[in-house]
């Protein structure tokens, strides 16, 4: 099959949706992958790289578009991408289409077969292509909640490791899934003392085990809340509720109750946030201050790791792209996690998630 990457175009995304080492994968597989020049520069890999691999450079994303089969992206298209896109066309990419009637129309029209990493499943009920960005988000919170932490970013001055003889920070981890889990560890690993509060009870036992019991699990219960954001020198926020809005977990009241300079990481703000103080910030300003409670609330926070974040989204795009490249779309009847994915086909939704935010009857 011919693939395609078009550099992607949406501000501030530098991400590439296939890495010179999986260009390779599908060069081994007997296909021809186009790449629009520069296309792999915001994560550090030259045209080079890719011609070493085994691709061809292609002058801009209008060839790229016209000379391929399958369009393999990062973010969702945007309208000039809608445009470039034909029946024959797959696209393989983030959509999030609930939410965004204007692109779904754009899919529609173009009559490609859309399939969106994010409604991809994996046997065990997980959504296998949102956690590679989950696991880089839960991480990067920690690193933030440092340097937010330090006086000269807003904080109250504290050191997030401590020193011999001084305690380090007290984090409270709202939520235990993929996130909160990478949060957990990595706070645990520079000496914090970390809380994390869930619902799922299985899911508290996994932490306990995964951690050797130094990371605390509480029941994510009102009361318990209260109790820890008293103590908490920063609380990260990692909820998910599938297919709702994130609960608001913490209200505005409550922040009084909070250290000043005490530091909130909002990493669900992508569902709306679960602070009721949250609003979307970007890595260019990411804070801002409510009743002396520094937030810290990046709506795209794998963006801000380009490199790795291609290279983990590979790690777990490539089987099913390859798959799809392979057998086009015949792969979709041979494996029903891939066929979650399918989200637009011949100008009709094929999303139960997506017709229901359109009002459409499923
Ligand atoms: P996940 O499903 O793996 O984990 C969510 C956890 O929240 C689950 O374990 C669930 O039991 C728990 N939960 C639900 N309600 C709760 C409550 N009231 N109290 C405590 N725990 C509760 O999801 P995830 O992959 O960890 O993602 C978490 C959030 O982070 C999502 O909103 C996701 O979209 C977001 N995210 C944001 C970014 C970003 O850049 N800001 C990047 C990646 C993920």
């Amino acid at each position: 099959m011919r693939v395609g990457v078009p550099r992607e175009i949406k501000t501030n995304e530098h991400r590439v949706g296939l890495t010179p080492t999986a260009v390779r994968e599908y060069v081994a597989h007997g296909h021809e992958v186009r790449i629009e020049t520069g296309a792999g520069l915001g994560a550090g890999f030259t045209d080079a790289d890719y011609v070493k691999a085994g691709a061809t450079i292609v002058a801009d994303a209008a060839t790229v578009f016209a000379d391929s089969e399958m369009i393999v992206k990062v973010k969702e298209p945007q309208p000039i991408e809608w445009a470039r896109l034909r029946p024959d066309h797959i696209l393989f990419t983030y959509l999030h289409l609930a939410p965004d009637p204007e692109q779904t129309k754009g899919l529609l029209a173009s009559g490609c077969a859309a399939i969106a990493y994010e409604t991809v499943t994996d046997r065990n009920g997980g959504l296998p292509l949102l956690a590679p960005m989950s696991e880089v988000a839960g991480r990067i919170a920690v690193f933030s909640a440092a340097e937010t932490l330090l006086k000269h970013n807003g904080g109250m001055g504290l050191l997030f490791c401590g020193v011999p003889g001084v305690a380090p920070a007290r984090v409270l981890v709202l939520g235990g899934g993929v996130v909160g889990l990478n949060a957990a560890r990595m706070a645990m690993g520079l000496g914090a003392e970390v809380v994390v509060l869930e619902r799922s009870i299985p899911r508290m036992r996994d932490i306990d085990e995964l951690t050797g019991g130094r990371v605390i699990t509480r029941y994510s219960s009102i009361g318990a809340i209260e109790e820890e954001l008293v103590k908490a020198d920063v609380v990260i926020g990692a909820v998910l509720v599938p297919g709702a809005e994130a609960p608001t977990l913490v209200r505005r009241d409550q922040l009084k109750s909070m250290k000043p300079g005490s530091v909130l990481i909002d990493v669900a703000i992508d569902q709306g946030g679960c602070f009721e103080t949250s609003r979307p910030t970007t890595h260019e300003d990411p804070t801002y201050v409510v009743d002396g409670v520094v937030h810290y609330c990046v709506a795209n926070m794998p963006g801000a790791a380009p490199r790795t974040s291609s290279e983990a989204l590979n790690n777990a795009t490539l089987p099913f792209g390859l798959a799809l490249a392979d057998k086009g779309l015949e792969a979709l009847k041979k494996d029903p996690h891939l066929a979650r994915g399918l989200n637009v086909l011949k100008g009709e939704i094929t999303y139960p998630a997506v017709a229901e935010a359109l009002g459409l009857e499923w």
